[in-house]
C-alpha cells in the first residue's frame, strides 16, 4: 500500500537529531524522499543511513538555517536534484535552560535564539515558498512548541521565538491560501530527546531521571514524556493530502499541556 507522501520531495531541518530525527525516518517510511539537513554532518549521516536500512531514499545537507546564504543554496540544491520541493517540516530549533528572568537575559543568548528558532524558520520559509510558488504548490510544517501558545517562566527568549513560529505559521497560511500552499505550526510539550537531554546532562545521572519524571508529572497531563515519534506522525499527516483543509493551525502534541 502506498504512504501518505508517496513520491513526494520533502525536507526536513535540524534532522540530525530528536525531533527531527524522527520526522525525516517517519516521512520516509510514508514514501517520501527526504532531504535531511542539519550543521551536525554525523547526525544527518545517522538519519539518511537510518532511512537508506529502512529502504528509503534521500539526501544529506549541511546548511545552517539561521544564514541566508545556507538556505538558499539548500533550496537550490534540492531543486537542483531532485526538481521539486512538496513538503518541509522546519525543525531546526535551540532551546536554553536558565534562570533568568526577562530583565536579567542576556543579551548574546536572545540573539542566538532569535536569530534560529525565529529568523531561521522565516529564511526557510522564504525560500522554500518562492520554490512552491513556482511548482504550484506545497505543505510546511513549522516546529513550535507548546511554549508558543503559552508563556513559560524564565525561558523568555524561548517563549518569544516559538510565539513568533506560530505567528509567522498563520501569516503565511493567509498569504498563501491561494496558491495551493498549506503552512501550519506543530506545538510539542516536553518530548525526550538529545536536545533536552543535553540541557540537564552536567548534573548527576540520579537527579537527571527526577527532573525528566518532574516534568512529566508537573507539565504532562498524560503522565509522561512525549516519544519524537509522537510528533512526527503529526507532522507526517499535516504535509500529507490528508490534511488537505488544514491551513494555519497550531496544532498542540503536548500531552494536553495547554489545554489546562
Ligand atoms: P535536538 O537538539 O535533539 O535536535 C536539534 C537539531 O537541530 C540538532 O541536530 C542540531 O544540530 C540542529 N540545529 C541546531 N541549530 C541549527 C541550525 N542553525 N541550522 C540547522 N540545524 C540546526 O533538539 P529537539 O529537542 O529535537 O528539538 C527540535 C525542535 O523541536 C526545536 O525547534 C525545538 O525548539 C522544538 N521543540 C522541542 C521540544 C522538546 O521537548 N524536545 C518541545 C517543543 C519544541
Amino acid at each position: 500500500m502506498a504512504g501518505s507522501l508517496q513520491g513526494k520531495i520533502s525536507l526536513v531541518t535540524g534532522a540530525g537529531s530528536g525531533l527531527g530525527r524522527a520526522c525525516a525516518i517517519n516521512m520516509a517510511r510514508e514514501g517520501a524522499t527526504v532531504v535531511v539537513s542539519d550543521i551536525d554532518a554525523e547526525g544527518a549521516g545517522q538519519t539518511l543511513s537510518a532511512i537508506k536500512q529502512q529502504g528509503g531514499d534521500g539526501m544529506a545537507v549541511l546548511a545552517d538555517t539561521s544564514r541566508s546564504e545556507d538556505v538558499a543554496a539548500l533550496i537550490g540544491k534540492i531543486v537542483a536534484t531532485y526538481g521539486r520541493l512538496d513538503c518541509a517540516c522546519n525543525n531546526a530549533g535551540v532551546g536554553r535552560l536558565g534562570a533568568e528572568r526577562v530583565h536579567e537575559y542576556p543579551e548574546d543568548d536572545w540573539d542566538c535564539i532569535m536569530a534560529v528558532n525565529a529568523r531561521g524558520v522565516w529564511l526557510c520559509l522564504r525560500h522554500e515558498i518562492t520554490q512552491m510558488l513556482e511548482q504550484g504548490g506545497g505543505a510546511i510544517v513549522n516546529m513550535a512548541s507548546a511554549a508558543g501558545l503559552v508563556g513559560v517562566a524564565r525561558a523568555s527568549a524561548y517563549v518569544t521565538s516559538k510565539h513568533a513560529v506560530v505567528g509567522l505559521s498563520k501569516a503565511a497560511a493567509l498569504e498563501y491560501a491561494g496558491d495551493g500552499i498549506r503552512v501550519n505550526a506543530i506545538c510539542p510539550g516536553v518530548v525526550d530527546t538529545p536536545g533536552v537531554r543535553g540541557q540537564i546532562k552536567w548534573l548527576p545521572a540520579s537527579v537527571t531521571g527526577f527532573l525528566l519524571r518532574r516534568m512529566a508529572s508537573r507539565l504532562m497531563p498524560i503522565g509522561r514524556l512525549g516519544a519524537p515519534r509522537e510528533v512526527a506522525e503529526s507532522v507526517t499527516w499535516l504535509c500529507s493530502d490528508a490534511a488537505s483543509q488544514v491551513s494555519g493551525l497550531a496544532l498542540a502534541a503536548d500531552g494536553g499541556h495547554t489545554a489546562r
